[in-house]
């Protein structure tokens, strides 16, 4: 059979690309191709033996949303053997006091989303599930939206309704290569010949790796074996004759999940040994076995089976009748894979998707392909959010398995990963550890939460009667009082914070000032010198990113600045968007940064420096070449922390010299170290947003409280159009500050805002303010609820934590500190 050109070919026709067509054709683009080397829709892939378990609750709103949609959307699915969708319920049960405070927690992130969810007594859950052994079953979470995703039916409905819209199936069709001219996808080469596309997804779940190396393009993905167990009847469930009577169930303490089989178990297991594969060794799609499962090994499955039969008595009776090995895949932070390739233009890929999140994930896909944005803020997924090192294959190797390991674990939103570490380490490092700082991991950098030596700082301020308060067992890991001595020193002398893990991209060119102007909300067509705080915005005004934007001196005809931005995904989308003439790189991994803030800052840095660091000579927001010592350094007057003082970069080689020159000079003084608890603390004090917790793509800028970094009165940007329909002053949801005197109030972040018993908001960033002396949570609210004065609570694991909305800032509104 001869193939024709379509504008898109998905590849693989596995529940993410049967998704992707439905959703594509749905969207009017019906000239689609879905090719799969397996028969569709029983292919072969992961999705044809997945036993589709959907739990909701996710760390991430990102995540929850895409289940949220999955269950909605396979929830109106009916296929001839029967729905798509069985909204059974899911319960997930705790057998030690860890997990079911975790499950309290999962509860809030589930709540913060709309679902209500309850934690069930054990005899409630033995209501719900009459294989529990009450004895051992502390509680658990019962959310009765979960269900079970029948992945195959589901797979079936999408293509074949994909199909009535136009769209082409082609069964038992391996992709071989992928077509580029120009930098552009073409078309792919099949087993039946060449099909010409305009626009290439990769939906091959596990071999995605091996159809984006077609293009150059490392997938950060690992396919691990996962055992899944069919067990023999079971005495409990005799003559059962509906596929589920039970909610699904899991039993993370122990890395084990469980559904009906009619009148079997089947139980998945992540408690063995990571055991990755390559799969180029497997692409047997015409053989008896499905070419995504591994022989079953027993061995692995001995202890999984004991846990089993503590926690349902009932399988004593009964013994494992069937097991595979199955293969999906993980990835370095555990997210999908969402975006296109960066270096071949219409090579888009949608990967390490589970069942749970496919028709999120088709409709994010093709809502970007179709409209430009997705309904579902899609960030965490964006594939061009990882660093050079994370697309490493010893780093990725490391990393998914450490995930596969961790996916059931309680995490604490602090937690950095044990391992690869250390990796990056600022040229300040060995001075933070003569100090000792304790280290957490951010981007792969050793970046100091607090120091050690502060310790003595720590016992002077408490021995003065000031108050350090300890926050509540939960928000006190990966966190010290010391924080506090940090924060009152730079409020009251003078600190230095190590900044070099912040994000650093130069743009220059002969056009740079042009390109820049036609993306940012702010005017950074000023003089040599000036700093602009703007936005990255979409084309519908929502908030890709913030950035500092410096205009520094450049050779004639060019213009150079240096942008502080929040990570990768700004870097790529600059690049991606660069005429030729306008370089734009990254010099995070070269350069390195001190931020010198309190009221002794001047005196510190004039102290070692020729240059005018008056504030005639360097006015707020304005960045000046300097010397400190015998350091070259790039002074930049802004502060993230509310204090007097300078971002001061220079090369990583001169790193240390620049700490040492300001260390030895600032005893004089009495300079600290300070690290990013402190720095968490000064900054929610003062109000200050931090991209990706605070505001996201779902944000436009008035709703953050950052309508001051638009220039509506500046010539066209992107998103300009869609904030000038906009009523600044008319938002339906905001960003405020709640706070509490109770230090033991100190939230975390992400946890549920209520209103009279109603959730209305989720939490963003918290932390206890040492200033103001009051635990701080900034949170969405309606806007109904954003006046100052408002009581709401915070839904803290089992408690509900009285909180008020407060005018914010709360530290220094008339920014006395940072202009004098
Ligand atoms: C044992 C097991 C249990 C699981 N349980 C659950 C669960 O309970 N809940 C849940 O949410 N998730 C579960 N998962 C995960 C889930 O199954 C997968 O994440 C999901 O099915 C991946 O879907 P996909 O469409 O990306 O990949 P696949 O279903 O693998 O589809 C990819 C398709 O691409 C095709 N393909 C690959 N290369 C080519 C090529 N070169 N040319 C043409 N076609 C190609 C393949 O034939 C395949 O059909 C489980 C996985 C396993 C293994």
């Amino acid at each position: 059979m001869s193939v024709s050109g379509s504008k898109v070919v998905v590849i693989g026709a596995g529940v993410v690309g049967a998704a992707l067509a439905d959703e594509l054709t749905e969207r009017g683009w019906s000239d689609v191709t879905v090719v799969d080397a397996g028969p569709i829709p029983h292919t072969g892939g992961s999705t044809t033996h997945a036993p589709g378990l959907v739990f909701q609750a996710g760390p991430s709103r990102m995540m929850t949303e895409l289940a949220t949609y999955t269950v909605q959307k396979l929830g109106g699915l009916e296929h001839e053997e029967g729905p798509c969708f069985l909204p059974v319920g899911g319960l997930e049960v705790a057998t030690s006091p860890d997990r079911l405070a975790e499950l309290h927690r999962r509860a809030g992130w589930l709540a913060a989303h709309g679902i209500e969810a309850r934690i069930l007594t054990p005899q409630e859950c033995v209501a719900h599930h009459d294989l529990l052994d009450p004895a051992i079953v502390l509680g658990g979470l019962f959310n009765p939206t979960d269900g079970i995703a029948k992945a195959v039916r589901a797979v079936d409905v999408q293509t074949r309704r994909a199909a009535s819209r136009g769209a082409t199936l082609l069964p038992g069709t391996e992709v071989t290569g992928v077509l580029v001219e120009d930098g552009r996808v073409v078309g792919v080469s099949t087993t039946r010949g060449d099909l010409p596309a305009e626009i290439v997804v990769c939906c091959a779940g596990i071999w995605g790796r091996k159809v984006a190396a077609m293009v150059g393009l490392d997938l950060p993905l690992t396919p691990l074996e996962h055992q899944l167990v069919g067990t023999t009847p079971v005495a409990a469930q005799e003559g059962q004759s509906v596929e589920l009577r039970r909610p699904i169930l899991r039993h993370q303490g122990e890395d084990l999940y469980y559904r009906d089989d009619f009148d079997r178990q089947m139980i998945g297991s992540y408690a063995h040994r990571p055991m990755p594969l390559d799969v180029a060794q497997f692409d047997d799609w015409g053989g008896e076995v499905m070419p995504s499962v591994r022989p079953f090994t027993p061995d692995d499955f001995e202890g999984p089976w004991k846990q089993s039969q503590a926690l349902l008595p009932s399988l004593r009776d009964a013994e494992v009748d069937s097991g595979i090995n199955g293969l999906f895949s993980f990835t370095t932070d555990g997210g999908p894979l969402v975006g296109e390739s960066p270096d071949v233009r219409g090579f888009w890929v949608a990967e390490a998707v589970w069942v749970t999140h496919s028709a999120g994930v088709g409709r994010a896909v093709a809502e970007l392909l179709v409209d430009g944005a997705s309904t579902t803020d899609m960030h965490d997924a964006a594939l061009a959010r990882f660093e050079r090192h994370q697309l490493g294959p010893a780093y990725v190797l490391e990393r998914d398995q450490q995930n596969f390991v961790e996916v059931y674990d309680v995490l604490h939103p602090l937690q950095p990963m044990e391992s690869p570490r250390p990796l990056r380490r600022s040229p300040f490092h060995q001075r933070q550890s003569e100090l000792d700082g304790f280290f957490l991991e951010a981007s792969g950098w050793e970046r100091p939460q607090w120091y050690g030596a502060n310790q003595a700082a720590l016992a002077a301020y408490e021995a003065a009667g000031r108050a350090v308060p300890r926050p509540g067992e939960w928000a006190s890991r990966y966190w010290s009082p010391i924080a506090g001595a940090e924060a009152m020193a730079t409020r009251e002398r003078v600190a230095m914070y190590d900044m070099t893990a912040l994000k650093r991209i130069e743009v220059v060119g002969r056009s740079a000032t042009a390109f820049l102007q036609g993306l940012v909300s702010g005017n950074v067509g000023g003089s040599v010198g000036s700093v602009t705080y703007c936005l990255l915005l979409d084309p519908r005004g929502r908030i890709r990113s913030d950035i500092t934007v410096t205009r520094l001196p450049a050779a004639p005809g060019r213009q150079r600045y240096q942008i502080g931005a929040n990570g990768n995904l700004d870097l790529a989308y600059l690049q991606a968007l660069a005429p030729a003439d306008v370089f734009v790189h990254d010099i995070t991994p070269g350069t390195c940064c001190i931020g010198l803030w309190g009221p002794a800052a001047r005196d510190l840095v004039q102290s070692v420096s020729g240059d005018d660091f008056s504030n005639e000579g360097v006015k707020y927001f304005r960045a000046i070449e300097a010397h400190v010592g015998m350091v070259p350094v790039t002074a930049m007057r802004l502060s993230y922390v509310g204090e007097l003082g300078w971002e001061l970069y220079t090369s990583a080689d001169l790193g240390m010299k620049l700490w040492d020159t300001l260390w030895l000079a600032g005893r004089e003084h009495g300079v600290s170290a300070a690290g990013r608890a402190a720095f968490t603390s000064l900054r929610l004090e003062k109000g200050y947003r931090s991209f990706g917790s605070d505001m996201t793509w779902d944000h436009n800028p008035y709703e953050a409280g950052l309508g001051f970094a638009v220039r509506m009165s500046k010539d066209d940007f992107v998103g300009r159009a869609a904030l000038a329909e906009l009523d600044p002053a008319a938002v339906s949801q905001k960003l405020v500050c709640l706070t509490s005197t109770d230090p033991l109030a100190v939230v975390m972040g992400k946890e549920p805002v209520f209103a009279d018993g109603t959730a209305v908001g989720h939490v963003t960033s918290a932390a206890w303010g040492f200033t103001v002396q009051l635990a701080i949570a900034y949170a969405w609210v309606p806007a109904a609820l954003a006046e100052p004065g408002t009581e709401l609570s915070i839904g803290y694991f089992d408690r509900q934590l009285p909180y008020v909305v407060t005018q914010e800032p709360l530290f220094d509104p008339a920014m006395t500190r940072l202009r004098g």
